[in-house]
Protein backbone atom coordinates (compact mmCIF):
# COMPACT_ATOMS: atom_id res chain seq x y z
CA UNK A 1 0.00 0.00 0.00
CA UNK A 2 1.69 3.38 -0.46
CA UNK A 3 -0.12 7.15 0.02
CA UNK A 4 -1.12 9.11 -3.52
CA UNK A 5 -1.83 12.93 -3.16
CA UNK A 6 -4.90 14.24 -5.68
CA UNK A 7 -3.42 17.41 -7.42
CA UNK A 8 -7.09 19.28 -7.20
CA UNK A 9 -8.24 18.29 -3.99
CA UNK A 10 -4.70 18.16 -2.34
CA UNK A 11 -6.14 15.06 -0.36
CA UNK A 12 -4.20 12.38 0.47
CA UNK A 13 -5.06 8.38 -0.16
CA UNK A 14 -3.97 4.90 0.99
CA UNK A 15 -4.34 2.70 -2.26
CA UNK A 16 -2.44 -0.43 -3.74
CA UNK A 17 -3.62 -3.90 -4.13
CA UNK A 18 -3.58 -5.87 -1.06
CA UNK A 19 -6.79 -7.74 -0.57
CA UNK A 20 -4.86 -10.11 1.84
CA UNK A 21 -4.85 -7.31 4.33
CA UNK A 22 -8.41 -7.58 4.69
CA UNK A 23 -9.33 -7.77 8.67
CA UNK A 24 -10.16 -11.85 9.42
CA UNK A 25 -12.95 -12.10 12.15
CA UNK A 26 -11.70 -12.02 15.63
CA UNK A 27 -11.47 -16.05 17.68
CA UNK A 28 -9.88 -14.89 20.80
CA UNK A 29 -9.91 -10.98 21.86
CA UNK A 30 -6.70 -9.74 21.94
CA UNK A 31 -7.38 -6.70 23.87
CA UNK A 32 -8.64 -8.42 27.40
CA UNK A 33 -6.20 -8.90 30.14
CA UNK A 34 -5.75 -12.33 29.86
CA UNK A 35 -5.90 -12.91 26.71
CA UNK A 36 -3.32 -15.81 25.37
CA UNK A 37 -2.59 -13.34 22.17
CA UNK A 38 -2.09 -9.84 23.37
CA UNK A 39 -0.84 -7.58 21.56
CA UNK A 40 2.41 -5.18 22.60
CA UNK A 41 1.68 -2.69 25.19
CA UNK A 42 3.38 0.94 24.39
CA UNK A 43 1.85 2.57 27.58
CA UNK A 44 -0.78 2.47 30.10
CA UNK A 45 -2.79 5.09 32.10
CA UNK A 46 -0.93 5.70 34.88
CA UNK A 47 -1.64 5.96 38.48
CA UNK A 48 -4.13 2.91 38.29
CA UNK A 49 -3.73 -0.15 40.75
CA UNK A 50 -4.57 -2.05 37.54
CA UNK A 51 -4.59 -0.69 34.63
CA UNK A 52 -7.72 1.24 33.47
CA UNK A 53 -6.76 2.44 29.48
CA UNK A 54 -3.95 0.82 27.44
CA UNK A 55 -2.19 2.23 24.27
CA UNK A 56 -1.34 -1.24 22.44
CA UNK A 57 0.51 -1.89 18.81
CA UNK A 58 -2.25 -2.49 16.34
CA UNK A 59 -2.20 -5.82 14.72
CA UNK A 60 -2.30 -5.40 11.69
CA UNK A 61 -1.20 -1.20 10.66
CA UNK A 62 -1.87 0.83 8.14
CA UNK A 63 1.23 2.83 9.14
CA UNK A 64 4.68 1.21 9.72
CA UNK A 65 6.83 3.07 11.66
CA UNK A 66 10.14 1.71 10.11
CA UNK A 67 11.15 3.42 6.62
CA UNK A 68 11.52 6.29 5.10
CA UNK A 69 8.37 8.43 4.19
CA UNK A 70 10.22 8.82 0.77
CA UNK A 71 8.03 11.60 -0.65
CA UNK A 72 8.82 11.80 -4.15
CA UNK A 73 7.46 13.18 -7.63
CA UNK A 74 5.80 11.00 -10.56
CA UNK A 75 5.24 13.37 -12.78
CA UNK A 76 2.72 16.03 -11.45
CA UNK A 77 1.99 13.75 -8.81
CA UNK A 78 3.15 12.89 -5.36
CA UNK A 79 3.57 9.75 -3.90
CA UNK A 80 4.82 8.30 -0.62
CA UNK A 81 5.23 5.29 1.54
CA UNK A 82 2.70 4.40 4.77
CA UNK A 83 5.10 5.48 7.36
CA UNK A 84 3.94 6.34 10.44
CA UNK A 85 2.32 4.93 13.71
CA UNK A 86 -0.71 3.13 14.29
CA UNK A 87 -1.76 2.30 17.87
CA UNK A 88 -4.71 0.77 19.65
CA UNK A 89 -6.22 2.54 22.31
CA UNK A 90 -8.07 -0.19 24.78
CA UNK A 91 -10.42 2.17 26.56
CA UNK A 92 -11.47 -0.22 29.33
CA UNK A 93 -9.77 -3.96 30.23
CA UNK A 94 -13.43 -5.06 30.62
CA UNK A 95 -14.30 -6.35 27.36
CA UNK A 96 -17.84 -5.15 27.80
CA UNK A 97 -17.67 -1.86 28.88
CA UNK A 98 -17.78 0.55 26.02
CA UNK A 99 -17.08 4.58 26.39
CA UNK A 100 -20.97 5.52 27.49
CA UNK A 101 -21.03 2.49 30.30
CA UNK A 102 -18.03 3.08 32.39
CA UNK A 103 -17.50 5.82 35.39
CA UNK A 104 -16.21 9.07 34.80
CA UNK A 105 -12.89 8.38 36.07
CA UNK A 106 -12.23 5.17 33.70
CA UNK A 107 -13.10 7.42 30.66
CA UNK A 108 -10.95 10.59 32.19
CA UNK A 109 -8.27 7.63 32.28
CA UNK A 110 -8.45 7.11 28.61
CA UNK A 111 -8.76 10.71 27.58
CA UNK A 112 -5.43 11.21 29.80
CA UNK A 113 -3.57 8.35 27.50
CA UNK A 114 -5.33 9.55 24.99
CA UNK A 115 -3.42 13.13 25.51
CA UNK A 116 -0.12 11.54 26.08
CA UNK A 117 0.10 9.15 23.19
CA UNK A 118 -0.63 12.08 20.78
CA UNK A 119 2.28 14.01 22.65
CA UNK A 120 4.35 11.51 22.37
CA UNK A 121 3.85 10.62 18.79
CA UNK A 122 4.09 14.68 17.81
CA UNK A 123 7.58 14.34 19.33
CA UNK A 124 8.49 12.69 16.13
CA UNK A 125 9.54 15.92 13.99
CA UNK A 126 8.14 13.50 10.35
CA UNK A 127 4.79 13.51 11.89
CA UNK A 128 2.12 16.20 10.49
CA UNK A 129 -0.91 15.06 12.23
CA UNK A 130 -2.60 12.71 14.90
CA UNK A 131 -5.62 11.10 14.47
CA UNK A 132 -7.75 9.72 17.27
CA UNK A 133 -10.80 7.98 16.03
CA UNK A 134 -13.90 5.35 16.95
CA UNK A 135 -15.87 3.04 14.62
CA UNK A 136 -18.51 1.57 16.06
CA UNK A 137 -21.23 -0.69 14.99
CA UNK A 138 -21.45 -3.06 12.11
CA UNK A 139 -22.47 -0.21 9.62
CA UNK A 140 -19.32 1.65 11.11
CA UNK A 141 -16.37 -0.18 10.32
CA UNK A 142 -16.04 -1.43 14.23
CA UNK A 143 -12.88 -3.36 13.78
CA UNK A 144 -12.30 -4.97 17.34
CA UNK A 145 -15.17 -5.92 19.96
CA UNK A 146 -13.59 -4.82 22.68
CA UNK A 147 -13.93 -1.05 23.26
CA UNK A 148 -11.41 0.62 21.53
CA UNK A 149 -10.57 3.55 19.68
CA UNK A 150 -7.58 3.67 17.43
CA UNK A 151 -4.74 6.25 16.31
CA UNK A 152 -2.98 7.26 14.04
CA UNK A 153 0.29 9.25 13.75
CA UNK A 154 0.59 10.22 9.83
CA UNK A 155 3.46 12.35 7.42
CA UNK A 156 0.46 14.40 6.17
CA UNK A 157 -2.52 16.11 7.61
CA UNK A 158 -5.76 14.37 6.63
CA UNK A 159 -7.93 16.35 4.11
CA UNK A 160 -10.73 17.54 6.36
CA UNK A 161 -8.27 18.93 9.18
CA UNK A 162 -6.52 20.77 6.11
CA UNK A 163 -9.30 22.79 5.57
CA UNK A 164 -10.67 23.45 8.89
CA UNK A 165 -7.27 24.85 9.27
CA UNK A 166 -7.32 27.03 6.02
CA UNK A 167 -11.01 28.26 7.10
CA UNK A 168 -9.96 28.71 10.56
CA UNK A 169 -6.82 30.67 9.39
CA UNK A 170 -8.63 32.81 6.70
CA UNK A 171 -11.27 33.85 9.33
CA UNK A 172 -8.95 35.01 11.69
CA UNK A 173 -6.83 37.16 9.17
CA UNK A 174 -10.19 38.54 8.17
CA UNK A 175 -11.35 39.18 12.06
CA UNK A 176 -9.31 38.50 14.36
CA UNK A 177 -10.94 35.44 16.05
CA UNK A 178 -11.34 31.92 16.32
CA UNK A 179 -14.28 30.74 13.99
CA UNK A 180 -15.21 27.83 16.47
CA UNK A 181 -15.23 30.45 19.73
CA UNK A 182 -17.95 32.46 17.26
CA UNK A 183 -20.19 29.31 16.43
CA UNK A 184 -19.84 28.06 20.02
CA UNK A 185 -21.14 31.79 20.87
CA UNK A 186 -23.80 32.09 18.21
CA UNK A 187 -24.96 28.49 19.70
CA UNK A 188 -25.34 29.39 22.72
CA UNK A 189 -27.35 32.43 22.58
CA UNK A 190 -29.79 30.75 19.74
CA UNK A 191 -29.55 27.62 22.06
CA UNK A 192 -31.67 25.80 19.17
CA UNK A 193 -28.87 23.39 18.43
CA UNK A 194 -27.26 22.82 21.82
CA UNK A 195 -28.14 19.31 23.11
CA UNK A 196 -26.40 20.36 26.49
CA UNK A 197 -23.82 22.24 28.40
CA UNK A 198 -21.88 20.62 31.12
CA UNK A 199 -19.14 22.81 32.65
CA UNK A 200 -16.88 24.41 29.81
CA UNK A 201 -17.70 22.00 27.55
CA UNK A 202 -21.03 22.37 24.94
CA UNK A 203 -22.20 19.04 22.82
CA UNK A 204 -24.60 20.71 19.54
CA UNK A 205 -25.74 19.77 16.79
CA UNK A 206 -24.14 21.71 13.71
CA UNK A 207 -25.71 24.59 11.85
CA UNK A 208 -25.10 22.43 8.44
CA UNK A 209 -25.33 18.72 9.23
CA UNK A 210 -23.31 16.33 7.10
CA UNK A 211 -25.42 13.63 8.49
CA UNK A 212 -28.71 13.15 10.62
CA UNK A 213 -27.56 13.42 14.60
CA UNK A 214 -24.61 14.58 13.70
CA UNK A 215 -23.08 15.89 17.08
CA UNK A 216 -19.82 18.13 18.34
CA UNK A 217 -18.51 18.13 21.26
CA UNK A 218 -16.59 21.61 21.96
CA UNK A 219 -14.76 23.18 25.10
CA UNK A 220 -15.91 26.76 25.87
CA UNK A 221 -12.30 28.07 26.69
CA UNK A 222 -10.09 28.45 23.59
CA UNK A 223 -7.72 26.25 22.88
CA UNK A 224 -6.17 24.94 19.58
CA UNK A 225 -4.58 21.30 21.17
CA UNK A 226 -6.93 18.61 23.13
CA UNK A 227 -3.48 17.11 24.33
CA UNK A 228 -2.48 20.41 26.30
CA UNK A 229 -5.94 20.60 27.89
CA UNK A 230 -6.04 16.80 28.57
CA UNK A 231 -2.87 16.80 30.07
CA UNK A 232 -3.06 20.36 32.29
CA UNK A 233 -6.46 20.13 33.89
CA UNK A 234 -7.64 17.37 35.18
CA UNK A 235 -11.02 18.90 36.76
CA UNK A 236 -11.77 19.79 32.56
CA UNK A 237 -11.30 16.33 31.82
CA UNK A 238 -14.02 14.99 34.10
CA UNK A 239 -16.67 17.19 32.89
CA UNK A 240 -15.16 16.63 29.06
CA UNK A 241 -15.38 12.61 30.46
CA UNK A 242 -19.46 13.01 31.62
CA UNK A 243 -20.27 15.10 28.53
CA UNK A 244 -18.79 12.63 26.41
CA UNK A 245 -20.60 9.34 27.98
CA UNK A 246 -23.85 11.21 28.20
CA UNK A 247 -23.56 12.19 24.64
CA UNK A 248 -22.87 8.38 23.29
CA UNK A 249 -25.55 7.68 25.18
CA UNK A 250 -28.32 9.91 23.32
CA UNK A 251 -26.79 9.03 20.15
CA UNK A 252 -26.93 5.02 20.64
CA UNK A 253 -30.80 6.09 22.18
CA UNK A 254 -30.96 6.38 18.58
CA UNK A 255 -29.10 4.33 16.33
CA UNK A 256 -26.55 1.65 17.28
CA UNK A 257 -23.23 2.92 15.24
CA UNK A 258 -21.28 6.20 15.06
CA UNK A 259 -17.96 7.29 13.95
CA UNK A 260 -16.29 9.24 16.12
CA UNK A 261 -13.55 11.46 15.60
CA UNK A 262 -10.88 14.03 17.65
CA UNK A 263 -9.75 17.25 15.84
CA UNK A 264 -6.80 19.02 17.13
CA UNK A 265 -3.75 21.01 16.34
CA UNK A 266 -1.38 19.78 14.06
CA UNK A 267 2.25 19.22 15.11
CA UNK A 268 3.09 22.39 16.07
CA UNK A 269 6.40 21.01 17.87
CA UNK A 270 7.79 20.57 14.52
CA UNK A 271 5.74 23.14 12.26
CA UNK A 272 5.79 22.29 8.21
CA UNK A 273 7.60 24.93 6.19
CA UNK A 274 5.73 25.30 3.41
CA UNK A 275 2.06 24.89 5.13
CA UNK A 276 1.76 28.14 6.82
CA UNK A 277 -1.13 27.36 8.99
CA UNK A 278 1.05 27.13 11.95
CA UNK A 279 1.78 30.77 12.38
CA UNK A 280 -1.44 31.84 14.23
CA UNK A 281 -2.86 28.42 15.08
CA UNK A 282 -2.71 28.80 18.75
CA UNK A 283 -5.34 31.86 18.26
CA UNK A 284 -7.37 30.30 14.98
CA UNK A 285 -7.94 26.57 15.55
CA UNK A 286 -9.81 25.19 18.43
CA UNK A 287 -10.09 21.36 19.48
CA UNK A 288 -13.52 19.26 18.97
CA UNK A 289 -14.79 16.23 18.91
CA UNK A 290 -16.92 15.36 16.30
CA UNK A 291 -19.97 12.56 16.12
CA UNK A 292 -21.36 11.01 13.07
CA UNK A 293 -23.98 8.37 13.48
CA UNK A 294 -24.09 5.57 11.14
CA UNK A 295 -28.15 5.39 10.24
CA UNK A 296 -28.26 1.64 8.61
CA UNK A 297 -31.64 2.62 6.81
CA UNK A 298 -30.33 6.18 5.87
CA UNK A 299 -27.39 4.72 4.25
CA UNK A 300 -27.90 6.23 0.53
CA UNK A 301 -27.76 9.80 1.47
CA UNK A 302 -23.92 9.14 2.44
CA UNK A 303 -23.32 7.54 -0.47
CA UNK A 304 -23.86 11.28 -2.53
CA UNK A 305 -20.57 12.72 -1.78
CA UNK A 306 -20.02 15.63 -3.53
CA UNK A 307 -22.87 17.54 -1.65
CA UNK A 308 -23.96 16.04 2.01
CA UNK A 309 -27.49 15.46 2.57
CA UNK A 310 -29.50 15.09 5.75
CA UNK A 311 -32.60 13.80 6.00
CA UNK A 312 -32.72 15.15 9.51
CA UNK A 313 -32.22 19.02 10.25
CA UNK A 314 -30.38 19.32 13.30
CA UNK A 315 -32.98 21.38 14.90
CA UNK A 316 -35.33 18.12 14.85
CA UNK A 317 -31.97 15.97 15.85
CA UNK A 318 -31.20 18.34 18.77
CA UNK A 319 -34.67 17.76 20.17
CA UNK A 320 -34.44 14.14 20.12
CA UNK A 321 -31.01 13.79 21.40
CA UNK A 322 -31.75 16.36 23.99
CA UNK A 323 -35.12 14.53 25.24
CA UNK A 324 -33.10 11.04 24.61
CA UNK A 325 -33.44 8.32 27.76
CA UNK A 326 -29.55 8.34 29.40
CA UNK A 327 -28.36 6.87 32.45
CA UNK A 328 -27.30 9.49 34.09
ZN1 LIG B 1 -11.76 -8.20 25.11
ZN1 LIG C 1 -11.67 29.29 19.77
ZN1 LIG D 1 -13.52 19.13 12.95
Amino acid sequence: MELRKDPITRSWVMTGDDLADLPRPETVCRFCPDSPNRTQVIAAAPNAVSWSAQSVVHPTPLYHIEGEPGRRGDGIYDRMSSVGAHEVLVENPRHDRQLWHASDEEIGQFLRLASERILDLKRDPRVKYVSLFKDHGPNAGQEFAHPTSQLTATMFVPRRVLYELRAGREYYQAKERCVFCDILAQEERQATRVIEAHGDYVALGPYAPRVPYETWIIPRNHDASFERTGLSKPGLRTNLAALLRRTLQRVRALTEGFHLVLHTSPNSLHPSKTLGYWKTIDDDYHWHIEIMPVIAAKARSYTFKEVYYSPVSSETAVKQLREARIDG
